[in-house]
Formats: C-alpha cells, structure tokens, sequence
C-alpha cells in the first residue's frame, strides 16, 4: 500500500505507509554551553506554553499522517530539549494520542529524560503511559566538567535517577555519556563508566565532545589526541563490559539496540513534528524525497505552524550521499536491499572503488556468529574512527558517477 504526497514540483508517489515519528520538545531548565539542539528556557513545569504545544505537535502529528496516508507508526521519539520538564501526565496525554494515530501497536516508544527530572511518581506514570524507553541525560558525573559546561542538576541527583530508572525500566533505559569534556581524564571517564554499569542499562550512548568553531569551552576542552584516546578508552571499557558498538556512539547488550535510531541511520522514513523538528519522506520508486524542517522558533510554531516550516526536495544524488553517509555509521551499513529498490543500483556499484581501497577496514559477515548476512557492507570499529575520511573517498565517488 502507498501513500501520495506533493513536495512542490516533485511529485512523491510510491512510500510505504509507515513511518516513525520524532517529537522535538524545546524546553530546558538551563542551556549546557555545549550544546546545539534547539531549546528555549523554561523556569517551571507550570510553563504556559506546555499545554498548548502537547495541542499543536498532536495536530501536526495527525496532519503529517493524514496526509502521507500511513497505517502505522514504528516507533516513536520524544526528544528535546528536555521532555521530562513537561512531567508524566502531559506526556503521557502525548503518547496515547499519538498511539491512536495509527492502526497497530508502536514498537518502540523513547522518551529522553534529565536525571534531577525524575521520582517514582514520574517513572511509574511512564511505565503506564506505554513508554518503553527511558533515555538518560548523564554526560558524566565528574563534578568539575559538570559545573564547566553549566550542566543543571548534582552528580547525586544523577546517582539517585539512575537507580530510579533500574527499578522501573529495567531492561530498557539507556545512559548518555560524553568524553572530551573539559577537566575530563581517563581516571574520571572510566569512573563514570563503572558507576553507570553499576546500574545496568540495556544501552549506553557515548558521544565524543564536538564543538562549533567560537564555542567558550575551545580553550578548556581536552587536546585532539588526547580526546580520541579518552573516546577510544570508553569504547573499549564499554566493549569489553558486553555491550557492542553498533554504531559511531552507541552501545547495547544483545538484543538491546534502539529501533528508532536504526531507522535513522538506514534512512527508513519518519516524519518531524515540533519546532525545530525535521521529518525525511523517501519515494521508493524514484530515489528522490521531501524533507519537512519547522524553524527553530516555539513561539511561531504555536502561532502558525503552516508558516513555520520549510520545504525541501531532496534529489537522487543527495538521498545516494545520505544513505551512505547515515549507514555507514551502523555497524550493520546501509541497507543493501533498500538502496537498490530506491536507487536501481547496488552499492557495490555505486561507489566501488572506496569499497575496494577500505577493504582493510571492513567488518566481514563472521562477526555476525550464526546468522550471517548474505552480503555486508559496514566499517569494522577501528574503520568506524575513520569515519569522515571514508565519507569523503564515497562521496567523490558518487559525485564523479553522477556526472557521467
Ligand atoms: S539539557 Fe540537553 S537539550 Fe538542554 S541544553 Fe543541555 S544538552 Fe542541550
């Protein structure tokens, strides 16, 4: 079954009708001095403007879906910002009116969280509500690199949310960690590593400190090499404690991956909802899509949401560009099969020669223990730091093919 949609002059015809949904809600107690995503302060979880943008993403959700005809929803992401600011009963008010969105039960549902946001009451609340993921805003519990970037909330508080999330979301909560930070060594990064495994998350996220050229931290932040070595001692610990890189900045214990982001990076559709939200719609028989970004601004996304976003059509090039350079991140790589059916050529194909010039650094099907993959294209984890150089080798590649 199809949905149709009209991007501009593109015409989009032949999508599958389902998709997942992201939900961006830009509220934060306080801004992290690293920090790029989009939010606005809200000082109380009595903030005026709660009720009304639960309203407005619940009718821009049912809008997106109507009109791209989708029979079901995949998963769910709820991400900011800090949901958790709006408490569990307005999110939970969220999540089942997205639910009834769509004819079959949501796989997955996410909802990020900042430890000083949580107690029992919110957590049970969750539980009830059908949340079946609970995404953790740790970064670290090192108390000077916390004060250095203005991260809200104690290293207690962060202990005490922890606990709080083994009890109630037991095999299925996931920790934000952050290497490079300012005041950051190997002995507090392996200290916060081993406090976080004491409570047993199911997934564990590690992202390497990146900062816009200008940001304050530049100067306090550690060195280049010394960064990768602190990035590389946490991947390892976090290897070696059972839980798989499975992409650049994600770790999971078997079984224990996010379906949502998998969706992201093999380029499966979902739609954005929210300011400062963007949604990406690929047409399987083409190979073109239509990407749908609100402006960061939460004021006129409640006035007028219909002025307050703009269109893109994404033509085959690009989408080739993305699929490469979002799966190329995955440890499992793009889906191969996908890629054919929207771009009428295999990868192998389409970018040959870096494929032959990585070979060195590329996972092979063994590691997939009893249930190899037929064929696999994916960077093994000491390719996966190599990453960019890759992405660039691909992406002359695929600019020289579509001159010809
Ligand atoms: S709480 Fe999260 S979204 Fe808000 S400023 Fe800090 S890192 Fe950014």
């Amino acid at each position: 079954m199809v949905g149709e949609i009209t991007g501009g002059d593109a015409p989009l015809g032949c999508i599958p009708a389902h998709a997942s949904i992201y939900l961006h809600i830009p509220f934060c107690e306080q801004f992290c001095d690293y920090c790029d995503f989009y939010s606005v302060i809200a000082a109380s979880s009595t903030d005026a403007r709660f009720e009304r943008y639960i309203d407005a993403l619940l009718a821009d959700a049912a809008e997106q879906v109507h009109t791209l005809a989708l029979n079901r929803i995949i998963s769910v992401y709820i991400g900011g910002g800090t949901p958790s600011l709006l408490g569990a009963a307005r999110l939970s008010r969220l999540v089942s009116g997205i639910a009834s969105l769509g004819a079959a039960p949501i796989a997955e549902i996410t909802v990020e969280v900042n430890p000083q946001s949580l107690n029992h009451i919110f957590l049970e609340l969750c539980a009830k509500s059908g949340i079946s993921r609970i995404s953790v805003g740790v970064q670290t519990f090192h108390e000077p690199s916390r004060q250095a970037v203005h991260r809200a909330g104690s290293s207690t508080q962060v202990r005490e949310g922890l606990q709080l999330c083994s009890e109630f979301f037991p095999s299925s909560f996931s920790v934000d960690l952050m290497s490079g930070l300012p005041f950051q060594t190997e002995k507090t990064l392996a200290a916060d590593i081993e406090t976080v495994l004491f409570y047993k998350p199911a997934h564990i996220s590690l992202y390497a400190l990146t900062l816009e050229e200008g940001n304050r931290l530049e100067s306090i932040v550690p060195d280049q090499d010394s960064a990768a070595a602190l990035f590389i001692l946490g991947r390892d610990m976090l290897e070696n404690a059972g839980y798989e890189q499975y992409e650049v900045s994600n770790f999971a214990l078997a079984g224990k991956r996010s379906l949502h982001n998998i969706r992201y990076w093999r380029m499966e559709n979902w739609i954005g909802c929210g300011s400062g939200a963007s949604g990406t719609i690929i047409d399987d028989g083409t190979g073109t899509g239509l990407r749908l970004t609100y402006k960061a601004d939460v004021d006129a996304y409640l006035q007028d949401r219909h002025g307050s976003y703009t269109k893109e059509e994404l033509d085959r090039t690009t989408l080739i560009k993305e699929t490469v350079l979002m799966g190329f991140r995955y440890a499992d790589g793009p889906d191969l099969a996908l890629f054919k059916l929207r771009f009428g050529i295999e990868l192998e194909e389409c970018i040959p020669r870096t494929l032959a010039r990585w070979q060195a650094n590329m996972a092979t099907v063994s590691r997939y223990g009893n249930h190899p993959p037929a064929k696999v294209h994916a960077l093994s984890p000491e390719g996966l730091l190599f990453l960019n150089t890759f992405l660039h080798d691909a992406f002359d590649e695929i600019d020289r093919m579509s001159k010809v």
